[in-house]
């Protein structure tokens, strides 16, 4: 496991990342001996846990730094906006297939632009929220500062994927909720992507403050 501690006192820092330092922890020695990991029984296939501390000891061999988790938070941030790009897509192309085919009132629902028009909206939110996360992992891959590009990319195409999913859901009516479907399934996973690895809040903070000068909130 990567964890992130506090090395130095608080009040000892210059900046508010001062202090901070990343260590690698071997699960198999540290479970019952300082670590406790409580899995969390979550709306979503996904393996989290709760962890919970008691004068665990790391070996200082383990420590990494800092700025290793700082350039693996743009990589974490651009992969997830990909995989939310993924998303998007399979959504665009369940919703389009359904359109075609599924007929009411003898036409495919895909003629009615209630239904063709929602489809066509996230398919350009898709496209442009791709543009972004294919060039924060171009700067990424040359080696260049990435942060603003990354944490949009991963915002946009969270964004993309929210939007697609739930026009999915709607184009499938009540079949949507079938899980034989696997829409509902998806729809689920993609909501954690307003939340982790970051939430769009805390990205929108960063824009404002980090990007665009704006006063500090906190
Ligand atoms: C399935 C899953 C897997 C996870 N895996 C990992 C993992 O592997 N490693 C890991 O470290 N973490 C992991 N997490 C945790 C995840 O990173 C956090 O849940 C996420 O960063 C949000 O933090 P929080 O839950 O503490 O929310 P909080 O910080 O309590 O925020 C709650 C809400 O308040 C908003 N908010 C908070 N502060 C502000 C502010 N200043 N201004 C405006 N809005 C604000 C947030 O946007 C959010 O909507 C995982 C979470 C889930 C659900």
């Amino acid at each position: 496991m990567l964890l992130l501690v506090r090395t130095r006192p608080i009040e000892q820092r210059t900046r508010k990342s001062d202090g901070l330092s990343a260590f690698i922890v071997d699960l198999r020695e540290a479970i019952g001996n300082g670590l406790t990991v409580k899995p969390i029984d979550a709306m979503i296939n996904h393996h989290a846990c709760e962890l919970f501390f008691d004068n665990l000891r790391v070996p200082a061999s383990n420590l990494l730094g800092f700025k290793v988790v700082l350039d693996s938070m743009n990589a974490e941030r651009i992969l997830i906006a990909a995989e939310c790009i993924g998303d998007a897509r399979y959504f665009l192309e369940k919703s389009t297939e359904y359109a075609k085919s599924r007929e009411v009132f003898n036409r495919p629902i895909g003629q009615n632009q209630g239904i063709s028009f929602p489809i066509a909206e996230c398919f350009a939110q898709t496209e442009a929220a791709n543009l972004m996360v294919e060039k924060a992992a171009g700067l990424f891959d040359a080696g260049n500062p990435c942060g603003p590009e990354a944490n949009m990319a991963k915002m946009l195409a969270a964004d993309a994927s929210k939007a697609a999913g739930d026009m999915c859901m709607q184009v499938h009516g009540g079949f949507g909720l079938a899980r034989d479907y696997h829409i509902e399934r998806k729809f689920r996973e993609t909501r954690l992507y307003q939340v982790a690895p970051i939430s769009t809040n805390l990205i929108l903070s960063y824009l404002a403050e980090h990007v665009l000068g704006l006063p500090r909130s906190f």
